[in-house]
């Protein structure tokens, strides 16, 4: 049997480019006692991804050249020679941009397609609904009638991020690229309000979106958003600081005066709580996580958007596109039919 594999060919300078990555096909190597084979159906495409490919010290290791890229999966038990899992399982793993892979069970978990779509897995029942579940209540803490700002609102942090914040009874301004992405913030999602970071004039209509200020800001981007957001803080603002997108394909710092000096008296004079996080230094909370996400999902009140691509060879050039906002939702490959 065939397995075909998406490599990181060569480190990207700035933009991710094509060329960047190589499909090869392989053959699947034998089973083994104790072993299970994976068939992927859902591949998950995240922007850590990118620091993956780049060699850069980072809190993760890089994936070297020649090497299968990293990422979140959910596949089905294809073949079983472990006591722990039958043909037909459907397990969340970490087993990359491939169509099948060699497991020994460790770091897998069976899921329940009776219980949500399994996709969810991957999006916000999965990494990104856990990091806004848990940046969010433990570094923003959000009050009822405070102001949440959240960029990349409509992606698969984001828009969990807005939605909780609701929940949570406090305002929600969502930031996202387009008059339709920010349409769907606050008529699909409930968002009270939303600005699109591609008008000229942006800063401007995100002042007029925040009258009171901005409480939380939960930043997923950087750049020119966080230039907008700084002069809107409140005093004992807090801003869990989860993502930095707009700088991921940057090869170099900008140009001009550096910035560094009013971020730091805004710090100290509006008393500013910044805390970077990984949403992992908050694994202990998991449970808090699936039982009130999942009860949300359930009645109806938490909802998610799929931007599903078929097939793995298109896995690079949606990848591309996620780091330029041409995703619309949690971006997902489906690998193989259910
Ligand atoms: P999304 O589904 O939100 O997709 C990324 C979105 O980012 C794009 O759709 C685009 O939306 C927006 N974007 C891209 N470039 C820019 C830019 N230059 N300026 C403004 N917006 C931009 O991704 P996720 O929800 O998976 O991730 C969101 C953030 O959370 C990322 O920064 C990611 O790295 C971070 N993250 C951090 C984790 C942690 O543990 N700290 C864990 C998971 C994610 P638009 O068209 O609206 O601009």
């Amino acid at each position: 049997m065939m397995n075909r594999q998406i490599v990181l060919a060569s480190r990207p300078e700035g933009e991710v480019r094509p060329e960047n990555l190589r499909l090869i096909e392989s053959k699947v190597p034998e089973l083994a006692e104790g072993q299970v084979l994976l068939r992927t159906l859902w591949l998950s495409l995240d922007p850590y991804m990118r620091g993956r490919m780049s060699a850069a010290k980072s809190y993760a290791k890089p994936v070297e050249v020649g090497e299968v890229m990293v990422g979140g999966t959910v596949c089905r038990v294809a073949a079983s020679r472990h006591p722990g899992y039958a043909e037909g399982d459907i397990v969340l793993g970490y087993t990359g941009w491939q169509d099948y892979c060699l497991s020994d069970g460790k770091g897998l978990r069976k899921l329940d397609p009776r219980q949500a779509p399994v996709s969810t897995a991957l999006g916000v029942l999965g990494m990104p609904g856990m990091t806004a579940y848990t940046g969010l209540l433990n570094i923003g803490q959000p009050k009822p009638g405070e102001t949440v700002v959240v960029a990349a609102a409509t992606g698969a942090v984001g828009s969990a991020v807005g939605q909780i914040a609701k929940l949570k009874e406090a305002r929600a301004v969502g930031i996202a690229g387009g008059a339709d992405k920010c349409r769907y913030l606050v008529e699909e999602l409930g968002f009270d309000a939303a600005v699109d970071h591609r008008a000229a004039d942006f800063a401007q209509r995100l002042a007029a979106a925040c009258p009171r200020g901005i409480d939380v800001y939960f930043e997923n981007v950087g750049g020119a958003v966080w230039n907008a957001v700084l002069p809107l803080l409140n005093d004992f603002a807090r801003i869990p600081v989860c993502g930095l997108i707009a700088q991921y394909n940057e090869a170099s710092l900008p140009a001009g005066p550096d910035r560094t000096p009013l971020l730091m008296r805004a710090i100290l004079t509006k008393r500013l709580t910044l805390r970077g996080f990984i949403v992992w230094d908050f694994a202990s909370q998991a449970a808090d996580f699936e039982r009130d996400v999942g009860s949300w999902l359930r009645q109806g009140k938490l909802k998610y958007r799929e931007d599903v691509v078929d097939g793995l060879e298109r896995a690079p050039e949606a990848f591309i596109g996620l780091l330029k906002g041409r995703n619309f939702g949690k971006l997902l490959v489906r690998v193989a039919a259910q």
